[in-house]
């Protein structure tokens, strides 16, 4: 049986930030510029802070500036909000990324919306989403933004392609199916109500998982030779106690039948904070005034 080409996000994650520090570089040389990124973590969230960490490590990395903002557990919607209005008025910081989930006293719209619309690299920001969705020049958030440029790196032009996002979520799901749309593809959205969430699936030259439960989509959901993209983060438990990463695709199953598959880990999660600081770039180029470069994944 034909076993799928695994894409290997992690690698292409990494040339991507190599180039994107070239860029960076280049920025420094030739407008004397940093890109710097602020990072709010509020309460202590074991995910977040991995996540966190690994944000501002890879953009340090990348030549740019990271500020860590830590509030505790306890910190109210006032107090972060008031955190946000000194970073939006702060011309050091270029982006700004609130890391979610938030404690239960915090709306997470009221953030994302008090965050200038020019440093929102996160791209959730409504004004984003809906330059996003009329065709216009916003910030994209990461995750789709990553998931499309895998997508484009094994298939070239997606044009007439049927695409199906399983998964309507604001950051996920509905950016991504508008990046499809942009792409010329046939969208499909599928979500709990749908009817017959398998033969949807089965109809898809591309597929798009992004559900959050684990190892739903069987191979048998799958067209052959279609390309898979996994996005789901699921920890399953294991006999050792320790747990294991798994995506919202039955790997197993699912690489007899796919062309192409993204792994979990490895696939789409690496692309996620590459893309954050492409964001982060391309934001402060913006703010400055200046085109914001082409970058190409380069060997780092
Ligand atoms: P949400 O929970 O916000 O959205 C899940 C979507 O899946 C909803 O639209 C929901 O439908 C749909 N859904 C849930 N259960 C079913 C089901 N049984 N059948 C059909 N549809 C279903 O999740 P996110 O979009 O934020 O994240 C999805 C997954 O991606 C998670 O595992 C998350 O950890 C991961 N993730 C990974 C990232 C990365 O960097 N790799 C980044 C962001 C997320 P409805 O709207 O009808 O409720």
């Amino acid at each position: 049986m034909a076993t799928a080409t695994i894409i290997d996000g992690k690698q292409f994650a990494a040339r991507l930030r190599a180039g994107i520090a070239a860029q960076v570089t280049r920025l420094k040389a030739d407008h004397d510029l940093t890109p710097g990124l602020a990072v709010v973590l509020v309460g202590e969230d074991p995910a977040s802070q991995i996540y966190v960490r690994n944000k501002g490590l890879q953009a340090r990395e990348a030549g740019m500036d990271s500020i860590e903002h830590r509030l505790p557990a306890t910190a109210t919607q006032a107090e972060l909000l008031a955190r946000i209005t000194e970073l939006n008025r702060d011309p050091a910081v270029n982006g700004i990324l609130v890391q979610l989930p938030l404690p239960k006293q915090i709306d997470p719209q009221a953030v994302i919306e008090a965050i200038a619309v020019a440093k929102d690299v996160d791209g959730f920001h409504p004004f984003n989403a809906g330059l996003l969705a009329v065709g216009g020049t916003g910030m994209i958030p990461c995750t789709p933004l990553g998931c499309l440029m895998l997508l484009k790196d094994r298939l070239g032009n997606l044009a007439g392609q049927r695409a199906v996002m399983l998964g309507r979520s604001n950051i996920v799901g509905k950016p991504m199916a508008a990046l499809l749309l942009r792409e010329h593809c046939t969208v499909t959205i599928a979500h709990s109500r749908t009817r017959d969430l398998a033969e949807e699936c089965r109809r898809a030259d591309i597929l798009v998982a992004a559900v959050g439960k684990a190892q739903m989509v069987k191979g048998d959901w799958i067209k052959p030779g279609a390309t898979v993209i996994d996005v789901g983060i699921n920890r399953i438990p294991t006999p050792d106690g320790k747990g294991r990463l798994v995506g919202d695709v039955d790997f197993t199953s699912a690489v007899e039948v796919a062309g192409a598959i993204t792994p979990v880990p490895g696939g789409v999660g690496p692309m996620t904070i590459a893309c954050l600081l492409l964001n982060t770039l391309t934001a402060t180029c913006r703010q400055q005034g200046i085109p914001a470069p082409k970058v190409r994944p380069v060997a780092g």
